[in-house]
């Protein structure tokens, strides 16, 4: 029940909806009685022999016009009640989806990906079911049964009604015992949903990497084993769902063996008549449905609660980054400033940047390299916030970044992730990605600048071509290179580029880089790379290793000094002179 309470903001918000479809729910309900009713007065009339041929057009004309108003009857409110529930179905994915947005990595690690879309797709419609059928039920089962009760009293005999109300008690005991381990049992078959959805979802994006260890037969048998554990939980939860059923049969069964001896028994003793014997019986029938929909509805509101839990959960996880409450304006990152920063990432054992410290300027560029794993990315991802940092640490135009709105810090970066991410659309939606509204002119010009543009024109539909899954279609320097024009259309006051030219060769690098410094002269640019000649026109190039700064300075200054930056460039140098001869 607290379910509906919790429901409670949409019942309100969709009230006028919730009262019509109840009105007439009842009104359904009351007009169920007249059959039962009018066949028992007709035997009864039959039986006194007052019955006429009037009579039986009149009821023939009344039962007839009956079944008719139902038909609409019925149609209106399962038409109102069932669209409130796909309303709060929508209503709820836009949350959720609105609170995913907000998340920062974080989340995403504790809550897989599988996880997350078992709850759009499964446990939202659970819960949404409550505000359509539930409702449905709930009145349809509480109101149903009063109204039949009421008219068993009024019509029949109080008497025999308490009789066949006898075995009740014992229905409800069984219900709410049953209940209890029918909700468990859905909460493991949602969790296990939750584990197939994350092994689909892995099986599909790894299948050419699965392929080529050979491991297809593998996997095949693991999905096995969950679908397995799905299906026995399935099982296990069907079991005590379908022992709820049976149970309302045989107490239904029950009062119905009472009604008619005890009803005989007084047709017998002239304490009723025939004629409402038969209509108490029928009022009987009426019962059994919302008897059985009591048991549906308990099954729907344990799996609702089960659902409702999960998506809870979830919800009730704050981003754990939040704009703080006094917030200084910034209009335009005139500086960046990293004082003596040290991070670690959640849950990790050791430092993955340690005593940071560098300063640039508007306009400017700096290089990060280092060996892999040093803390590259670590240290771009400082910028786009994604994790706590100790406060006073990281400073844009001399504001402590903790104070500078996100979402402004967010719109000033122009991000390419050293993993891209390419969605299954056009080569021009991916690219515009970050501003939908840009006109052709615009995206030409950012195709161009990262040296797309050959590439794009010998596909079959050119920058109409879907790219396919995660671009499947897309050579690794392709890929690079969109990602990289998504972030040159909006020309961001600051651009973070996660070795971004690795799958490129070294012509084309030397190229972009030009477009690039052109493109953005008097824009802030982090840039990272392997191949050291990607930071050499950087202002100030620093050296990671291990987290810590080791060397800095500029191109120059560093091959001054003869440490792992000048002994990493002369080994590059070498290595792209025997490639060149070899490819003479
Ligand atoms: P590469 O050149 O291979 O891209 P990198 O210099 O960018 O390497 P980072 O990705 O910054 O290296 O990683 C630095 C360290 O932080 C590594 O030891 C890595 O294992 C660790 N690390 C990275 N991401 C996480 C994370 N989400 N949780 C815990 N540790 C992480
Ligand atoms: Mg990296």
């Amino acid at each position: 029940m607290s379910l509906i309470i919790k429901l409670k903001w949409f019942i309100k918000q969709r009230w006028i909806h919730y009262l019509i479809g109840v009105s007439l729910l009842i009104i359904a309900n009351l007009a169920f009685l007249i059959p039962p009713r009018f066949i028992g007065k007709t035997i009864d009339q039959i039986r006194s022999e007052t019955f006429t041929a009037d009579k039986l057009s009149n009821s023939v004309i009344l039962l007839a016009t009956l079944s008719c108003s139902l038909y609409v009857i019925i149609f209106f409110y399962h038409y109102l009640l069932f669209g409130n529930a796909i309303q709060l179905e929508k209503l709820l994915k836009g949350r959720l989806m609105r609170h995913l947005t907000q998340m920062t990595p974080s989340f995403f690690q504790r809550n897989r990906t599988g996880e997350l879309m078992a709850l759009v797709n499964n446990d939202i419609p659970f819960i949404a079911n409550i505000a359509g059928g539930g409702v449905m039920t709930l009145v349809f089962t509480f109101i149903g049964t009063v109204i039949v009760f009421v008219a068993m009293i009024v019509y029949v005999d109080y008497k025999l009604m308490l009789a066949s109300l006898l075995p009740l008690p014992l229905l409800a005991y069984t219900v709410s015992k049953l209940g209890v381990v029918v909700r468990r049992r859905f909460k493991d078959v949602q969790e296990a949903f939750g584990h197939m959805n994350q092994h689909v979802i892995e099986s599909i994006s790894g299948l050419r990497v699965l392929r080529s260890y050979v491991q297809e037969r593998k996997d095949i048998e693991a999905f096995e084993r969950v679908t397995d554990d799905v299906m026995k939980k399935n099982m296990k939860a069907a079991f005590t769902n379908t022992l709820i059923q049976p149970v309302i049969m045989t107490v239904v069964g029950f009062s119905y063996v009472i009604g008619n001896g005890y009803g005989s028994y007084l047709v017998f003793h002239n304490q009723i008549t025939l004629g409402q014997l038969i209509t108490f019986n029928m009022f009987l029938g009426l019962i059994i449905w919302p008897m059985v929909y009591f048991g549906e509805f308990v099954n729907m509101l344990k799996q609702g609660s089960a659902s409702l839990e999960r998506l809870e959960q979830s919800m009730e996880q704050q981003p754990d980054v939040v704009d703080a409450n006094e917030l200084v304006p910034v209009s335009v990152p005139t500086s960046i400033e990293m004082k003596q920063l040290t991070f670690r990432y959640p849950g990790a054992s050791s430092d993955s940047l340690r005593n940071v410290s560098f300063r640039i300027e508007q306009g400017q560029t700096l290089g990060i390299v280092g060996r892999t794993g040093s803390g590259k990315s670590t240290l771009l991802k400082q910028l786009l916030r994604q994790y706590i940092i100790e406060p006073q640490r990281l400073f844009i135009s001399d504001v402590p970044i903790e104070q500078v709105a996100l979402d402004r810090v967010r719109s000033w970066i122009g991000y390419v992730p050293q993993d891209h991410l390419l969605l299954s659309k056009s080569i021009r939606d991916n690219i515009a990605m970050g501003n939908p509204e840009a006109t052709d002119d615009e995206v030409l010009r950012a195709i161009e600048l990262s040296c797309l543009k050959e590439d794009i024109e010998q596909m079959s539909e050119g920058w109409d071509t879907i790219i396919g899954e995660s671009g499947i279609m897309l050579s690794g320097g392709q890929k690079q290179r969109m990602a990289i024009a998504r972030a040159l259309l909006i020309n961001p006051e600051i651009l973070i580029l996660d070795d971004v030219l690795s799958a490129v060769d070294a012509k084309t690098e030397s190229l972009i880089l030009k477009n690039i410094r052109q493109q953005t002269a008097g824009r802030t640019t982090f840039i990272t790379a392997h191949r050291l000649s990607a930071v050499s026109h950087a202002h100030w190039i620093v050296v990671l290793d291990q987290g810590q700064i080791i060397e800095e300075g500029t191109h120059e200054q560093l091959l001054y000094r003869n440490g792992w930056y000048k002994e990493q460039y002369e080994r590059q140098q070498m290595e792209a002179l025997s490639e060149g001869k070899e490819a003479l």
